[in-house]
């Protein structure tokens, strides 16, 4: 048996009595859950500032750079070591508590939930996502970790990452893909009990692919990601896993070839059985052609083996356009999968079935959320307004039922907020609701507390507010004064006195899918330059995000805010930050008063972005779509149009943007710039109260996983 195989919590000793202190800091740096715990941050920043920066925030970068005579030295500093040990203390409480949420249901777990995703973003450093989907997967397995659930997640390990973006003169994206090394990154390579690398593989095409796998620990949960960088492999093949959905559509069904049959395989050599296979998204289903394979192996018929696959599986849908989903031809059905298959014996006609509406239909492609759908015990989407899209947009699969009665119900995303609130939030909040906050996230009676002032006045709440404020200002400037280096547009004069701690801060940081609409706060232009440049009540723009490296027209939407940002009238005023990523992303969160969201409803299946700025006292400016459509009360931030989806487009972004210029002008500003005797805007301040109640202990993966775990997840 593999070293690796899974211990249940029963099963962990408590390891560290023997450990030495730098032995422990070196467990620590390869555990990530100091990604949640802001004094295991300030141990590593504080060992290393210059490698903590210039790493990305790598714990692991920093313990490298950092010789054990250093360390040890350091250590003397008997300050230093305190922080040391309680964090330490902190941490091993963590991974050996047995009073979890998981402990204390009903029904426990015998055997692990495996999910599958083709990305997560767990931390900066680790740059294996490309958005929000890759984010959501990482905010999941944190808090199923948190919440005590026995988890296991399987995606791959790309070598090249998620591209770097660079913004060129003419504002056009620029790509480039440094190359990370996993001795630099917190993963373990997984080897077999008698040592050497544990290998597997799948058949692609005719070539038998191999790949290794390396093990990601993220608090009590395991992450395993596949790799087929390899000398057995043939140099076409050793890339294959190289960038986050990189390539053409060869280089796609490979990938998840390797994550869905091989992420099986991986588990196999590993002896694990899961007690659900959770697909996060269709990219993964080929598992359960895997999984039915394994059933026809061992002797079951065609329909037992189906209904022994679908008793396992489960299923989440995040996109709510056609043209969203994987497909693939028939011809690259065969090619690639038509040895694996041929293993099952059942032909290929029986393979495409799997994958289209009308089995017979020769001219429908193969749809990887089709085949999730039909061997999926149980399926949803990602809010409730993308549930009802769903049941829609797969009506025709279940041509018996109703609309209303088509199987795919619905969980509404969340955010793992102890990772998106700040150092300075975390000390905020330790302060006023005491350090175990962080273990109350779906506790609404424990939250209503912050409808009046005796936890935090107003006067404290607004200190917070410009104290994030305060941290966004001087991060933009710093970073406008690098990205200076690399271009010759900005002027070093305004970079120092780009934007203002006082002005009413509104970001926008999404990837730059055309269907988020970036530009379309700048319709009126005239009228924004009139705003951003008022004498009494200005206000000032943040904008981040990437566009797909093959999404010509995100670039150009991309390329018009640039521009924008350049214009004589708003530079300074309205800034573009280059490479978006989970780091930007927190000081975005943090430092926002508004939190504009434009999303073309229905397109946005649920986001999570607007909901990482509550816990720092931001507000929502948002389309009534995905979760903003559930979360909004008609006090807790602001609507932009109606609960309607428009169909003619032009027609859709003028009555949105309408909409937008008068809430902006008649409500969230005066607002905001209405004060009282001692400077604080008390409407204002009451809506984030609001706010603070009503969407903190609902808008997190604590309760998002609860519900998966209690509708989906338990057996039954
Ligand atoms: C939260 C987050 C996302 C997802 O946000 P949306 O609201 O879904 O656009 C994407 N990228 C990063 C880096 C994030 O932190």
């Amino acid at each position: 048996m593999a070293n690796n195989s899974f211990t249940l919590e029963d099963d962990v000793v408590s390891i560290n009595d023997h450990r030495s202190i730098p032995e422990r800091l070196q467990i620590l740096a390869r555990n990530f859950w100091w990604t949640w715990n802001p004094q295991g941050q300030q141990i590593f920043r504080e060992l290393s500032p210059l490698t903590w920066e210039r790493s990305n925030h790598s714990a692991v970068d920093v313990l490298h750079d950092v010789s054990y005579t250093e360390l040890s030295a350091r250590l003397n500093d008997s300050d230093f070591l305190k922080k040391v040990q309680s964090v330490l203390d902190d941490f091993d409480s963590y991974m050996e508590a047995k009073d979890t949420w998981a402990r204390r249901q009903s029904t426990k777990f015998s055997a692990p939930v495996a999910y599958f995703s083709a990305e997560f973003g767990f931390h900066e450093s680790l740059p294996i996502y490309s958005g929000g989907l890759g984010v959501l997967s990482g905010d999941h397995t944190k808090s199923a970790s948190d919440l005590g659930i026995p988890f296991i997640g399987i995606s791959l390990l790309y070598r090249n990452g998620y591209f770097q973006q660079h913004i060129g003169a003419d504002g056009w994206q620029q790509e480039s893909y440094p190359h990370y090394d996993p001795v630099r990154l917190p993963l373990e390579l997984v080897t077999k009990e008698a040592g050497g690398r544990l290998l597997n593989s799948v058949e692609i095409g005719h070539s038998t692919v191999h790949f290794q796998a390396w093990r990601l620990l993220v608090g009590r949960a395991v992450i395993y990601l596949l790799d087929t960088n390899l000398p057995e492999n043939d140099q076409h093949f050793q890339g294959l896993t190289a960038h986050v959905y990189g390539g053409n559509v060869d280089t796609r069904i490979g990938q998840e070839i390797v994550l869905g049959v091989g992420g099986v395989r991986l588990l196999r050599s590993m002896q694990i059985e899961p007690a659900v296979f959770h697909m996060n998204e269709g990219h993964s289903a080929f598992l359960t052609l895997e999984l039915l394979r394994e059933q026809i192996k061992q002797g079951r018929d065609f329909q037992q083996a189906q209904a022994a696959v679908r008793a396992r599986c489960i299923f989440t849908t995040h996109t709510p356009v056609p043209a969203g989903h994987d497909r693939f031809s028939s011809e690259l059905l065969e090619h690639t999968l038509g040895r694996f298959w041929s293993d099952t014996g059942l032909n290929h006609d029986q393979l495409m079935a799997y994958g289209r509406i009308n089995a017979g239909e020769q001219q429908e492609l193969f749809t990887m959320t089709v085949l999730a759908l039909k061997m999926s015990r149980a399926a949803n989407g990602v809010s409730q307004l993308h549930g009802e899209v769903s049941r829609e947009m797969w009506e025709e699969l279940y041509p018996e039922r109703k609309v209303n009665e088509v199987p795919i119900g619905h969980i509404t995303n969340g955010i793992h907020t102890p990772s998106w609130a700040t150092a300075k939030a975390h000390e905020f909040w330790n302060k006023r609701l005491g350090v175990d906050w962080t273990a109350k996230l779906i506790d609404t009676q424990y939250w209503s507390k912050l409808e009046n002032g005796d936890i935090a006045t107003d006067e404290e709440l607004w200190a917070l507010r410009y104290i994030l404020r305060r941290d966004l200002v001087e991060f933009v400037r710093q970073r406008l004064r690098s990205q200076l280096l690399h271009s010759d547009t900005e002027s070093s004069v305004t970079i120092d006195h780009a934007l203002s701690p006082d002005a009413l801060t509104i970001c926008f940081a999404r990837r730059f899918a055309t269907y988020k609409r970036g530009p379309l706060i700048f319709r009126d232009l005239d009228l924004i330059i009139e705003l951003v440049n008022h004498p009494d009540h200005p206000i000032q723009f943040v904008f981040a995000g990437k566009a797909h490296p093959r999404d010509n027209e995100g670039k150009r939407f991309m390329q018009r805010i640039v521009e924008i940002a350049r214009h004589p009238q708003l530079v300074g005023k309205v800034v573009f930050i280059e490479n978006y990523d989970m780091n930007v992303g927190r000081y975005l969160v943090s430092g926002a008063d508004v939190w504009l969201n434009t999303p073309r409803r229905p397109l946005e299946a649920s986001g999570t972005s607007g909901q990482k700025i509550v816990i720092h006292g931001g507000l929502n400016l948002s389309i009534l779509d995905g979760w903003w459509r559930e979360g909004f009360n008609g006090s807790n931030g602001w609507s932009i149009g109606e609960d309607i989806s428009e169909t003619d487009l032009e027609l859709q972004d003028e009555k949105d943007s309408g909409s937008l210029y008068r809430t902006l002008t008649e409500q969230v500003i005066p607002e905001f710039y209405r004060r009282d005797a001692q400077g604080v805007p008390k409407a204002w301040i009451r809506r984030i109260r609001s706010a603070m109640r009503s969407l903190v202990p609902i808008y997190n993966t604590d309760r998002m996983v609860a519900e998966y775990v209690t509708r989906y997840y338990m057996p039954r």
